[in-house]
């Protein structure tokens, strides 16, 4: 089936980190048109090449050079193709290739698998979608089922760790497998590459099983829309509720009004505090204003607000002939016809591939500190200051 034509379930494995959080959003959502942004279209096709390399590379007998270079052509008609996207099909391509090389003996591949999670999300026996999901790649060897994530968004890293998604591919996958292979732990990976990001995490075959009784109780809930509205900022992100949700808009007005302290200043430590509680309120109002644009475009009427043209720009209707009449009157073609510029460090490395890049001129690249910026202690960058360490203090002593 081609990935755009894949139906939601209501309890979809690639929405369970918010039903099982917020019960009441899956029936809420219901509501809602389950439309597909451009970047989640963009994201369809990407895993469409992503799936036909490493089909390629797992049965090439059945899906050799050739079948891969035809499906590669087909997705290439598409106007969302972006030549960066082999790129990036191919860091993900590179990690499953290394973790098969790497074992003994070769693992058995299910790529684009459905696994059923029926009983755990409470879903009809005959229904083919509801409790169910398409892992992107399942290895199985040793005592391992191994699934492995590609993500193509670049908004923020997704972490592998304790991943409502996968763990519930890695529980449909040991329900269908434990069989035939001795399973007895689980590897969940995500890789998206974009944000050059890999996330790993590993449990135990009892773990799975535990989480699969957790999602019982909270899929019994949500199937019938009951228990508590948990607005979050991650849980909210993608709910298609998340303009018009009361819930979250009540959180967000008290997260933004609420003070209990009278200070004439706040803390450091208030600081930490409100900028947490606050994440989600600036996203909330962008999201009200998206939907109330749509209600005043579509001549809904929302109280004190109207949608009006914005700033437009200037674009030429006949350049050639624009530049004709600038030439005949003077003006040197060199002057200002086109400006010629190198293309960025990213945009070679993008056009040529990582590898290749690293190869061929990765010595003449070195990495300036970026500007500062503020992050959550969680952040596994270092952290940076701009006091003087008694080390730096004493060589500038030394120098003087
Ligand atoms: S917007 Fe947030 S709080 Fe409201 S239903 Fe969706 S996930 Fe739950």
């Amino acid at each position: 089936m081609e990935h755009c034509e894949r139906k939601h379930a209501l309890l979809s494995a690639s929405s369970a980190g918010r039903w099982l959080a917020c019960t009441p959003s899956a029936r809420l959502e219901e509501q809602f048109p389950d439309t597909e942004s451009e970047a989640a279209a963009e994201g369809t096709l990407a895993h469409e090449l992503a799936e036909a390399k490493v089909r390629n590379f797992f049965f090439t007998k059945e899906f050799g050079k050739r079948k891969l270079n035809g499906a590669i052509k087909k997705l290439q008609a598409n106007e969302l193709w972006r030549d960066e996207m082999q790129g990036y099909t191919d860091d993900y391509l590179d990690y499953i290739k290394n973790i098969a090389l790497s074992l003994k003996a070769a693992p058995s591949a299910r790529i684009e698998q459905r696994v059923y999670f029926k009983e755990y999300t409470l879903a009809d026996p005959e229904d083919e979608i509801d409790g169910s999901g398409i892992a992107d790649c399942i290895l199985l060897y040793g005592d391992t089922v191994h699934v492995i994530d590609f993500k193509y968004g670049k908004g923020v890293p997704v972490s592998a760790e304790k991943n409502p998604q996968l763990m519930l591919y890695a529980l449909g996958a040991y329900m269908a497998y434990r069989m035939l292979y001795p399973i007895s732990r689980a590897k969940l990976t995500i890789v998206q590459p974009r944000l050059d990001s890999l996330s790993e995490w590993e449990c135990t075959a009892e773990e799975l099983l535990e989480f699969g009784e957790y999602v019982k109780e909270r899929a019994a809930f949500a199937v019938k829309g009951e228990g508590d509205f948990r607005p979050d900022k991650d849980t909210c992100r993608f709910c298609r509720a998340k303009a018009q949700c009361r819930a979250r808009a009540e959180e967000n007005i008290r997260l933004a009004f609420f003070t209990d302290k009278y200070p004439p200043l706040i803390s450091n430590e208030e600081v930490g505090e409100y900028l947490k509680k606050g994440e989600d309120v600036a996203k909330w109002l962008e999201d009200l204003k998206e939907y109330a644009l749509k209600e005043c475009l579509a001549g809904k009427e929302v109280s004190g607000w109207k949608a009006v043209e914005g700033r437009g720009s200037r674009e030429w209707t006949d350049m050639d002939a624009a530049f004709d009449i600038l030439v005949k009157a003077g003006i040197t073609p060199e002057d200002m016809l086109w400006e010629k510029k190198p293309l960025t460090l990213a945009q070679v490395e993008k056009m040529i591939g990582k590898k290749d890049f690293q190869e061929s001129v990765g010595e003449f690249v070195i990495k300036k500190p970026g500007k500062p910026t503020l992050v959550k202690e969680s952040d596994k960058r270092q952290a940076v200051t701009n006091k003087v360490t008694a080390a730096e203090a004493f060589a500038i002593g030394n120098q003087q």
